[in-house]
């Protein structure tokens, strides 16, 4: 579903990225983990082209993301991305937010977009907030409510970048509730987190980056019992 290889990308002079290579198979969940800095966000914002990358490709369900004829909104609006901050938008109310893609770029009825958008809600536990502003919400709500906004459009994958890590930690659990439905369900997840429970309990693969490189690509298992870097081990030593 998603392929990078030998991937670099510079900022200016700084290489941010360097010969990273992975595969994401269809259903699968691979989290990305990694100290501050090492360049996990700049790589899955390269998978859906919301940062250009100077060497190497990427594909995504057979779309060459960087390839100059690409339709990258179209890419985008089949990739869902959640971030760490919710970036619901303020002045729309929970429906609103949840429809409006929907109907400007998939082109949905207001009331097919209506429909999907409030099953979602009912699915991240949410029903009861239809009518109200982000605002009104708490993190974990607005962060479920990004989530099923992600959701209605169909995705073909889902990025997370740090989903819970602006959370206070009682409302981390009840997004990760959500994200592990998810990967239950069979959703191809690239999750960006230190939630090393979230990791052992659904992921297929842990990746880890440092200084711009992938410097491990493992099974789950594996990962977490023999982490073959010193750099793994030193970093998995400091938050298990
Ligand atoms: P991570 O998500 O692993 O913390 P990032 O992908 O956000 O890392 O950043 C990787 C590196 O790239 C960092 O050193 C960061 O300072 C640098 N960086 C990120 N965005 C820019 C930018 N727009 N211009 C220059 N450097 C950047
Ligand atoms: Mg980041």
């Amino acid at each position: 579903m998603i392929s990078i290889q030998n991937v670099s990308k510079w900022y200016g002079d700084f290489q941010v990225l360097s010969d990273c290579s992975t595969e994401v198979q269809k259903g699968e969940v691979v989290v990305v983990c990694g100290p501050s800095g090492s360049g996990k966000s700049t790589l899955i914002k390269c998978v859906n082209g919301l940062e250009p990358f100077q060497a190497g490709t990427i594909v995504v369900n057979g779309t060459s993301v960087g390839a100059p004829k690409t339709d990258l909104p179209k890419l985008r609006s089949r990739v869902g991305m959640v971030f760490q901050h919710f970036e619901l938008f303020p002045h729309l109310s929970i429906t609103d937010n949840l429809t409006l893609a929907q109907r400007k770029v998939l082109g949905r009825k207001e009331d097919e977009a209506r429909t999907k958008g409030l099953a979602l809600l009912d699915r991240v536990g949410l029903s009861a907030h239809a009518a109200k502003f982000p605002g009104q919400l708490s993190g974990g709500q607005q962060q479920r409510v990004a989530i099923a906004r992600a959701l209605a459009m169909d995705p073909i994958a889902m990025l997370f970048d740090e989903p819970t890590s602006a959370l206070d930690p009682e409302m981390i659990n009840e997004v990760l509730d959500v994200m592990v439905e998810l990967a239950r369900e069979g959703m191809t997840m690239m999750v960006v987190t230190h939630e090393m429970g979230f990791a052992r309990k659904v992921a297929n693969r842990v990746i880890f980056m440092d200084r711009g490189a992938i410097v491990e690509d493992a099974a789950k298992d594996e990962f977490f019992g023999s982490p073959r870097s010193e750099r793994a081990q030193a970093f998995l030593s400091k938050i298990l």
